[in-house]
């Protein structure tokens, strides 16, 4: 258990799927070096199968006494969907262009069949018009206050940072056994095939201690993600969670406490046969309670009973909350606070885990070259790809 816990709420209310959040994190941290199939964020479709495909159908978490439930490694082709080859030589290659006979070139298209792949079934959903329905579901690494993939780790690799419960990998000290990948419910650990090392969602942490939010949650269009300190009685976050209880955990019944919370969507009502609306919402409250539990049903009332009084002209502090007038409103964080925690004492250097030895981004080229010198070094030769 942390001193302090970092969270998010993410109201999917406004998220409209644009997938900037994603795009934020990618350019930030997993465009090269064995990263490009990851997504430490992502935004699917529900309902739908996912990122990684079915990933809510791959074991994992803790079962009822606290145990770890055997939990299941992605494929990388058939669940993740691997990068793909573009035909880019053919078919934009000016001098091919230029060449006799290039009036036929072809499209530019995948040379191999594709299998699956981030937000593959986006916007597909479920029921019949005019009834159907669908809403996006982004995720990150949930920062769990009791992680699996911590729990699951035989060389101790993950580990908690004391100041906020930020979940890491301390990468000197993975072995890529991938018993993370297995462990976590959500599938928001993955292995890196150039380094042999596990990776993950690091709350941005370098943004985080200069007292900004995340990039994903900095560039939101939809303006849904606030984040702070859970402890935080000013802060949104604290507000959303603790004051109104209208932010819950998904699939808390895993037992990993996690740390990102989500204000389930309202969706309108449904038609019946003669075109006359019911009382049933077109996403049936059962999707929802498999996902945030069986507070939603609670919270959606609340929801709307607010949205009303807002409607009327009379307040409401939780949907000028939810609205979220002014942009930095929406993050609560501390710059002053990490600049005030202690350095780290030496015994914990020497041993495990150290502070901030974590994901180094450095040159593919580098990172190559130590792990061929360590093998060269144990007498391996040099065969690190
Ligand atoms: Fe670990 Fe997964 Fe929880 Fe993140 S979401 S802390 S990777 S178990
Ligand atoms: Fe949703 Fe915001 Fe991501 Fe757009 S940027 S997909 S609105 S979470």
């Amino acid at each position: 258990m942390s001193k302090r816990q970092l969270a998010m709420v993410m109201d999917l209310n406004k998220c409209i799927g644009c997938q900037t959040c994603t795009t934020a994190c990618k350019t930030q941290w997993t465009d090269r070096n064995g990263r490009e199939y990851m997504y430490w964020n992502n935004v699917e479709t529900h309902p739908g199968s996912g990122y990684p495909r079915k990933w809510q159908e791959s074991g994992g978490g803790f079962d009822g006494q606290g145990n770890l439930r055997p939990g299941r490694i992605p494929d990388f082709d058939r669940d993740y969907g691997a990068p793909i080859d573009m035909n880019y030589d053919e078919a934009l290659n000016p001098l091919a262009k230029s060449a006799p006979g290039a009036a036929g070139l072809p499209h530019l298209k995948p040379v191999q069949a594709l299998q699956y792949g981030p937000n593959w079934d986006e916007d597909q959903g479920a029921g019949e018009y005019p009834n159907g329905f669908y809403f996006y579901l982004p995720r990150i690494c949930n920062h769990c206050t009791n992680p699996p993939c911590l729990a699951a780790c035989p060389r101790k690799a993950i580990y908690k940072r004391e100041e906020d419960g930020v979940v890491l990998i301390d990468q000197e000290r993975c072995r890529g056994y991938q018993h993370c990948v297995a462990a976590c419910p959500y599938k928001k650990v993955y292995f890196n095939p150039l380094f042999k090392r596990s990776e993950k969602c690091i709350f941005c942490y370098p943004r985080i201690e200069q007292g900004l939010p995340p990039a994903c949650a900095q560039q939101c269009v939809g303006r849904i993600r606030f984040v702070g300190f859970l402890d935080d009685a000013d802060g949104p976050v604290h507000k959303l969670v603790t004051r109104w209880k209208v932010a819950l955990p998904l699939h808390a019944e895993l037992g990993t406490q996690p740390n990102v919370y989500y204000v389930p969507p309202l969706s309108p009502y449904q038609y019946d046969g003669e075109g006359r609306l019911t009382n049933e919402r077109r996403i049936p409250d059962a999707f929802l309670i498999q996902l945030f539990g069986p507070r939603v049903p609670e919270v959606l009332r609340m929801l709307e009973a607010e949205r009303e009084k807002k409607r009327r002209g009379e307040s409401s502090e939780l949907m000028d909350l939810l609205i979220a007038y002014r942009h930095e409103e929406m993050f609560k964080l501390d710059a002053a606070y990490y600049r005030k925690q202690p350095a780290v004492p030496a015994k914990a250097q020497a041993a495990p885990p150290p502070a901030r030895r974590v994901i180094p981004i450095v040159a593919a080229e580098t990172l190559a070259q130590r792990l061929e010198d360590r093998e060269i070094a144990a007498g391996n030769g040099g065969s690190v790809t």
